[in-house]
């Protein structure tokens, strides 16, 4: 017993600082990929090797538009062996509350090889999303209401927070990743957040996975149980943006398709710092310590 003393000891404090700190990642882990646009000059083979269709491009007109959606995007670097204008980091705080803000793109000037020739000045039409049927409608009177008051509350007096992990057809790697946040290292109950056993006692859904078409009605029926006014954080390149798996006979694809989601976590898996970033940005507390 005494040793076991002893070691916490001298371990002393684990947990992280973030967010009054930067999330201190392994710079062998991997993040988001960055593309240089200004020096990108093809396109063709990044798009051939990503495997979830993150990187797509659209010729027309003697011009190419280029786009990259980090929603989609598992991390793998298959981009980045193929093409030496893009490049994996390891920043791992991604999360947006908008969905076309996870999208970027470029216009260029296309040659005769298939090749890019120039960059476009300005901002380059992004491709529309397939289209696909829309999430129900939320915005009642009192959802409006309650999410006003839910914001300046939780921006006065920070207060606490209660979620429900939903796994609606992940392979449970972010499962993997969530579990860690009650960790000691990234310990989320310091900011009075805690997971909870039922819908009924949730603030917020944290939802993972390409929602199987097993799990959809479970998870309209989960939305529906947890009291307004609610949040929903779409987890990891399957829940932001359908993964590998996309549409198909098993699956619905993204959260969005199913319910109305607030914020995006992408990543595959996101790691708890994703995570962490994600929450807190969904409550508006992000800054939390650096401010
Ligand atoms: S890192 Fe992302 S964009 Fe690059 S190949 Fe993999 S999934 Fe596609």
């Amino acid at each position: 017993m005494f040793g076991i003393l002893g070691k916490s000891l001298s371990t002393g404090i684990v947990t992280t600082k973030y967010p009054a700190a930067p999330p201190k990642v392994s710079i062998r882990a991997r993040g988001r990929p960055e593309i240089d646009w200004t020096q990108w000059k093809d396109a063709r083979p990044a798009a051939a090797a990503c495997p979830t269709g993150a990187i797509s491009f659209q010729d027309a007109g003697g011009h190419r538009t280029a786009r990259f959606d980090l929603a989609q995007c598992i991390f793998c670097g298959l981009c980045a062996d193929a093409d030496p204008a893009i490049r994996m980091t390891n920043r791992v705080e991604c999360a947006a509350r908008d969905r076309a803000s996870l999208i970027s793109a470029a216009r260029y000037k296309l040659g005769d090889d298939g090749a890019h020739r120039q960059l476009v000045p300005g901002p380059a039409p992004v491709a529309t999303e397939p289209a696909r049927p829309p999430a129900p409608a939320v915005s009642s009177p009192l959802e409006s209401i309650g999410r006003q008051i839910q914001q300046r509350s939780r921006l006065i007096f920070g207060r606490s927070l209660h979620i429900r992990e939903v796994d609606a057809g992940s392979c449970n790697g972010c499962e993997i990743e969530i579990a860690g946040l009650n960790s000691p290292v990234y310990d989320i109950e310091r900011f009075g957040i805690h997971f909870v056993a039922s819908p009924r006692h949730a603030d917020m859904l944290l939802v993972t996975g390409p929602v199987t078409r097993n799990m959809e009605l479970a998870l309209r029926k989960t939305y529906d149980a947890t009291p307004e006014p609610r949040c929903v954080v779409a987890v990891g390149a399957c829940g932001c943006g359908g993964g590998i798996f996309g549409v198909n006979y098993a699956t619905r694809g993204p959260v969005d398709a199913v319910i109305p989601v607030d914020v995006y976590v992408p990543g595959c898996p996101p790691n708890p710092h994703a995570l962490l970033h994600g929450i807190l940005r969904a409550i508006h507390r992000e800054q939390w310590g650096r401010i």
